[in-house]
């Protein structure tokens, strides 16, 4: 459970103080696809980075799964980012390193796991996104879907319990945003992983979402069931 307790967010850029998240208070269930909706620069980047700490609250707190995840400490920080995975529009995969490296590497960093644990979760990973004949490969010789699908595979590389997505479908075709989000699902499914995803796609919210924030500067407007908030007159 994702609980955020009246999170607000501001940004300093030149003395002036830019809100982007005003105080919030939500909670996102373990084991849901929460989707966030709006229209840019409403809020949902910050929102997620928020939730992975890869920004500071300006105020109040974020709990996950009973963790008060504000105040962490350096060394709390890293044990904390492993729970957390990520996937992004452009896939942010190392273009020198291959597929199966790309994979190991948040591994590697963790700086806990041996070499064998590494190789055998690997070929797990592979195997789970379908890439086990491309583990050789670099990132050019793959396709746009294949791509993200290594970035997913090396967001579930340490075994989180949260996948962050932002706009992870936004740069494919629809036959492959199609496979992708059949991807999450599965993942969602199987491994029971609470599923966070930016998008500016209301077709991906209906396939796969069960619940939806619409967000509209900085504020949350509305929340609930997709079928409840898309639905209405
Ligand atoms: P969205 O993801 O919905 O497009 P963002 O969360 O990126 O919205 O942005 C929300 C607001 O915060 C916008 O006004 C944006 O310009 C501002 N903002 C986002 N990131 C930064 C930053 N690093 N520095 C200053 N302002 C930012
Ligand atoms: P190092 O960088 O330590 O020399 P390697 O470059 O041999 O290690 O491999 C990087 C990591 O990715 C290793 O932990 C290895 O187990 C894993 N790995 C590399 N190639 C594959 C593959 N084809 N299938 C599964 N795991 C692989």
């Amino acid at each position: 459970m994702i609980v955020f307790d009246e999170v607000r967010k501001s940004y300093q850029v030149g003395g002036r103080d830019i809100p982007a998240l005003r105080p919030t208070s939500m909670t996102i269930e373990t084991g849901e696809v929460f989707g966030i909706v709006g229209h840019s620069g409403a809020g949902k980047s910050t929102l997620i980075r928020l939730i992975n700490k890869l920004e500071p609250v300006s105020g109040g707190r974020i709990l996950i799964e009973g963790e008060d995840i504000t105040g962490y400490s350096a060394a709390e920080l890293r044990a904390f980012r492993r729970k957390v995975g990520m996937i992004f529009q452009h896939f942010n995969l190392l273009s020198s390193k291959t597929v199966a490296d790309n994979i190991a590497f948040p591994m590697k960093l963790a700086g806990i796991y041996s070499k064998t644990e590494i190789r055998e979760r690997v070929e797990e990973l592979l195997a789970r996104v379908s890439l086990s004949d491309h583990a050789n490969k670099y990132p050019s010789q793959l396709s746009g879907g294949q791509k993200q699908r290594v970035g997913i595979a090396r967001a579930l590389a340490c075994r989180p319990t949260v996948l962050l997505c932002d706009e992870a479908t936004s740069a494919l075709d629809p036959q492959t945003t199609q496979s992708v989000l059949k991807l999450l699902a599965d993942i969602n499914k199987e491994l029971g992983l609470t599923i966070v995803l930016i998008t500016h796609e209301m077709d991906v919210v209906r396939r796969v979402c069960d619940r939806v924030a619409v967000m509209d500067a900085g504020r949350v407007v509305e929340m609930g069931p997709v079928s409840e908030v898309f639905l209405h007159p």
